[in-house]
């Protein structure tokens, strides 16, 4: 079965990790099971807090627990505005109703700082170079980068957006979302790569680091980026039409308290 076929006729799934990006647990009611066809199970729920793979971060693991059963969650897509979880019963077998989800914080806040770091770097790039700079690729998991449109700046300059970076790190700046119409959004358009790939039908979530310009976004992030603890980049090199930043951050860090 496709996902388009799965998903068919669902309502769109309430994104918790979109209002808390810390929720390592919830509740939720399973509305559909489907086995594949590879002794693995696609379960849909009425919300999550698992996010799937997309705009650069990969999917997160974890469990689906209830009475009766634990469902390993392997992989997490999202299609036509539901998140499917894909994945094996590894104790008893996951029906509908109510269960609790849990995934794996470790891997996840890893992921979420090194996508706010992604962030940070574009804004200290585009100040550094004094102009937008265009993302038009990313990857948070084990080697992390972003992919730009345009020529590869000198090293010097992007060294100066490293130590850009590192310097918000140090200020501790907060990095906040809300989600504003899509008109007030547009009225930034000049701002935002890509404006015009953005849904059309909805309003956006837009994320701002502190003395930055706002970007939207549907991932999750920290809340402040002494949580980054450091930014490194590791190499640049020019591709086909652009060029790509490879970084990395502090291997481990806390969660800042609110
Ligand atoms: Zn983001």
């Amino acid at each position: 079965m496709n996902l388009a076929d799965l998903v068919r006729g669902m309502l769109s799934t309430r994104l918790l990790y979109q209002n808390d990006s810390y929720l390592k647990k919830s509740s939720c009611d399973i509305l559909r099971v489907e086995p594949d066809d590879r002794k693995a199970t696609y379960v849909i729920a009425d919300q999550s807090i698992f996010h799937p793979k997309s705009g650069g971060q990969p999917s997160d693991t974890g469990n689906i627990v209830s009475h009766g059963f634990v469902f390993n969650v392997k992989r997490v897509m999202f299609a036509g505005g539901i998140v499917v979880h894909w994945g094996k019963n590894v104790q008893g077998e996951i029906g509908l109703g109510p269960a609790n989800l849990e995934i794996e914080w470790e891997l996840r806040y890893r992921f979420m700082r090194k996508h706010t770091a992604a962030h940070l770097f574009d804004n200290c790039l585009s100040e550094t170079l004094g102009r937008r700079t265009e993302a038009v690729d990313s990857w948070v998991g084990d080697d992390s980068y972003v992919g730009y449109r345009g020529p590869c700046p000198p090293m010097d300059q992007l060294c100066s957006a490293e130590e850009m970076a590192n310097t918000s790190i140090n200020e501790e700046a907060s990095v906040t979302a809300r989600v504003i119409p899509r008109e007030e959004v547009q009225n930034l358009k000049c701002d935002i790569p890509d404006f015009d790939r953005l849904p059309k039908d909805r309003d956006l979530r837009v994320v701002t680091i502190k003395g930055f310009q706002g970007i939207p976004c549907g991932g999750t992030h920290v809340n402040n980026l002494k949580e980054i603890g450091s930014f490194k980049l590791v190499s640049a090199q020019p591709l086909d039409g652009g060029f790509k930043v490879s970084f990395d951050i502090a291997p481990k860090m806390s969660p800042a308290q609110p």
